[in-house]
């Protein structure tokens, strides 16, 4: 029977349930830092790949963390829950909770059968800890659910441990994050964890233990400040573009203020993925339900103001080419943003979709997330490479900041084409390079030099 401090004498095993973006990369990332890590999915298709060491997903850094562990022996993947539970000591819940259909709030089934699996499953006293994004208030029912179906002569800690990694930095977020939230009220969940994330603890990453509810909010709270903050920026290039300003310019100009920071101030076709959409609307219905509606309704503009930005880039396309129906736009990027293949809510691929849907004869290329986007619109014509998609093209559409689309060569890719013509849904290109290769360029909330000079000047 395990208690505190069997927790830190002998090394606990951990299982992570859930095997996803986030569930591989904590699984492999925990090997990497000596324990012993069964990772389970109810997907055997998943469980089958992981097992061989092929990633069903990209991730930077993963494939390898994942070979060699598979090779020392310390990471392993079952689809057995009943395994797990008598494997592990402490149990990481890394499942889904994405966005009921129809509705703003989170569909919290695959967590709830999870917890519910484990705490029924453990053969031996553990501590459960939940890594997915839930509602305020799904920690403390979730623990008295484990109470319910436990075994009568097993004791289970509960914890909610929510996780802030970045797609495409995910193992770097996990090995050395930047903080670490754990909400319990259980000191051997405390100490439990603190013993698993010693390493970073003794780099000084910050340790903030609290309850329950707060530890929910700070990851829903990290994720509405993110998702406002490029709406702020994405608002005020609407401006710019009306009245012949520069968002880039504003944009460095009050990111030079310590209290505003630069980061997360670059305008474009706006925020997707797996995370920031969904949370935000998962909050604004979580606090309806409470009865806080006004509280965050502003996130219901953020929203908006997010979802305009693909409106934007659509009618400029319009405008540009005097009507899509059957012309050739060159779409470069799929994925909600680059170093990912993640094609969740990605408005590069919804803005794709809708040109197509409009009679735009669409190529689209993207590194990475061509299987993805292939399964959500098979539709499409999917090109071979970047060459292969503008061949020919009246217009082309940067909508991922891809390394490959940044350091395009316009002269090179201006031979290819059939018009040189360009949107920077990005704003990541030098507007006067691009110029100067003879391109009319167009970028959201920023000014072309052909209609205002001056900007050769800065
Ligand atoms: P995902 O869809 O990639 O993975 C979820 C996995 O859970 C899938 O493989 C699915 O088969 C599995 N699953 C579902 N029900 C299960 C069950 N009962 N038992 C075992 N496995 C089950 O999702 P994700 O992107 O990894 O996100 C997981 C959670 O982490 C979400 O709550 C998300 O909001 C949160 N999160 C994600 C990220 C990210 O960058 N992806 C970052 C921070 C937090």
């Amino acid at each position: 029977m395990k208690n505190s401090s069997d927790m830190t004498t002998s090394r606990p095993r951990l299982t992570v349930i859930g095997t996803g973006y986030l569930g591989a990369t904590h699984a492999a990332a925990m090997a990497e830092l000596g324990f012993e890590v069964m990772g389970v999915d109810v997907d055997p298709d998943k469980i089958d790949r992981l097992s061989q060491g092929i990633l069903p997903f990209h991730e930077p850094e993963l494939p390898e963390l994942l070979t060699k562990h598979l090779s020392t022996g310390r990471l392993r993947f079952t689809t057995s829950i009943e395994e797990a539970g008598a494997f592990g000591d402490i149990h990481f819940i890394a499942v889904g909770t994405p966005q009921k259909d129809g509705e703003g709030a989170a569909d919290l089934s695959y967590v709830d059968a999870a917890v519910e699996a484990i705490a029924n499953a453990a053969t031996h006293n553990c501590v459960i800890v939940g890594k997915s994004t839930v509602p305020v208030g799904t920690a403390r029912r979730l623990q008295a659910l484990v109470e319910k179906v436990k075994k009568t002569n097993v004791e289970i800690s509960f914890a909610w441990n929510p996780e802030f990694l970045r797609e495409g930095f995910a193992v770097q977020d996990t090995l050395a994050p930047d903080r670490l939230v754990v909400g319990t009220n259980s000191d051997l969940a405390i100490t439990a964890l603190r013993f698993v994330y010693q390493d970073a603890l003794s780099r000084g990453t910050p340790f903030i233990a609290t309850d329950f509810e707060t530890s929910e909010l700070v990851k829903v709270a990290a994720n509405a400040f993110l998702a406002t903050k490029i709406s702020f920026i994405n608002a005020f290039s609407e401006v710019t573009e009306k009245v012949g300003g520069d968002i880039r310019t504003l944009a460095d100009a009050i990111g030079h203020d310590a209290r505003i920071g630069r980061r997360f101030l670059n305008a474009g076709v706006g925020f997707g993925g797996g995370c920031l959409p969904k949370d935000i609307r998962a909050l604004q219905a979580r606090v309806g339900e409470l009865g806080l509606d006004h509280t965050m309704a502003f996130l219901h503009e953020v929203d908006s103001i997010n979802l305009r930005r693909r409106e934007r880039v659509i009618d400029v396309a319009h405008s540009l080419l005097n009507g899509v129906n059957e012309k050739k736009i060159a779409i470069l990027g799929t994925t909600f943003k680059p170093n990912s293949d993640d094609v969740r809510d990605s408005p590069a691929l919804d803005i794709a979709a809708r040109l197509y849907g409009q009679g735009a004869d669409v190529r689209v290329f993207d590194p990475k997330g061509m299987e993805n986007s292939a399964k959500r619109f098979p539709r499409l014509t999917y090109s071979r490479s970047l060459v292969d998609a503008v061949e020919g093209a009246d217009l082309v559409l940067l909508l991922t900041e891809w390394e490959e689309f940044r350091k395009m060569d316009p002269n090179h890719i201006g031979g290819l084409v059939g018009s040189k013509v360009i949107v920077d849904g990005r704003n990541v290109l030098d507007v006067v390079e691009w110029e100067s290769a003879d391109w009319q360029y167009h970028a959201l909330g920023r000014k072309s030099i052909h209609a205002n000079p001056s900007i050769l000047a800065t």
